[in-house]
């Protein structure tokens, strides 16, 4: 549920429990069915690392998950966040969870400067949730400490007056520090991609492409895609093709410039086209961007 709302992963959850109710179902479905039911969802390397994993578990441990955290965190996808949270949900160890709510109440509580994007500051703030996590109901305090950032100790806004902390905690009713707290060293830079993307059709057929290399959308199809670096019709097809369609689609480090255009072109240099049935489009997994397009697109 990283960088994910509860009412928006749900159903996927729901869905995946409904489809794949034992391990071992996961593990022996194949990837794009798996992709499939993501669609819509983001952060896709989670549901091929999901799968990984089950399949990790089924061939290393029988199909029975595993139950340290040493052997949880050498799982496919798992960090030290995810493992904590798994051996303490889980299986009652104390392993302490840091996530983005509890950066914030403890830096915030005790006045710690140190950002919470390098190396040293992650260790630090580890070992302090570590010496913090009581013996008994580990899970109580990994939930308590998650849930009072979320509802309490807020980003913007924190409702000091009504905290239990507010005697002790450093930051309370302090305005700068409250705004200055975690402190981050780094600004994520957002990357401005353009994509131009071909709707093809010949005789009952659509032009389709896997995403095969590393990058974002992995394994989902699209149409064929030339990108660039600017938002100019690419001269492979400045005088064939017909913008349809254009939009401006946001990743958490991307900002994608889409466009899409039909043509009746049918071979183009620099890009292999694969036709399949145009009935069968709805049975690839595609990602959102593709989605809203053939929302736009009746026909299709
Ligand atoms: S007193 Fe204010 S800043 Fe401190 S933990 Fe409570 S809500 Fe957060």
């Amino acid at each position: 549920m990283q960088q994910t709302r509860v009412d928006q992963g749900m159903n996927y959850y729901l869905k995946f429990i409904e489809n794949y109710p034992v391990l071992n179902q996961l593990a022996d479905a194949d990837e794009e069915s798996v992709l499939k039911l993501w669609q819509g969802l983001g952060y896709y390397s989670r549901a091929r690392n999901l799968h990984k994993t089950a399949q990790q578990v089924r061939d290393e441990y029988g199909g029975e998950f595993p139950k340290t955290y040493a052997e949880i965190i050498q799982l496919k996808g798992i960090g030290p966040y995810t493992a904590a949270a798994i051996s303490s949900f889980a299986f009652d160890l104390k392993h302490a969870v840091v996530d983005g709510n509890v950066y914030r109440v403890l830096s915030r509580y005790y006045g710690i400067d140190e950002p919470i994007d390098t190396g040293k500051g992650k260790k630090i703030f580890q070992e302090l949730a570590d010496s913090l996590i009581p013996e008994s109901d580990p899970a109580l305090f990994n939930q308590a400490i998650m849930e009072f950032g979320a509802i309490q100790c807020t980003p913007n806004n924190p409702d000091c007056e009504s905290c239990v902390l507010n005697q002790s905690c450093r930051s309370a009713f302090n305005p700068e520090l409250i705004k200055k707290l975690p402190v981050k060293k780094g600004k994520t830079t957002i990357r401005k991609r353009y994509f131009h993307y071909l709707h093809i059709e010949k005789e009952g057929e659509i032009a389709l492409d896997q995403r095969t290399h590393k990058d974002v959308w992995e394994k989902l199809y699209e149409f064929p895609l030339i990108e660039s670096d600017n938002d100019a019709v690419p001269s492979e097809f400045r005088d064939s093709a017909l913008l349809c369609y254009q939009t401006k689609h946001i990743l958490s480090h991307q900002h994608i410039y889409a466009f899409f255009y039909r043509t009746d072109l049918k071979e183009i240099k620099g890009l292999e086209m694969k036709f399949i049935d145009k009935s069968k489009l709805h049975d690839y997994p595609i990602h959102r961007l593709m989605e809203k397009y053939l929302e736009r697109n009746s026909e299709l």
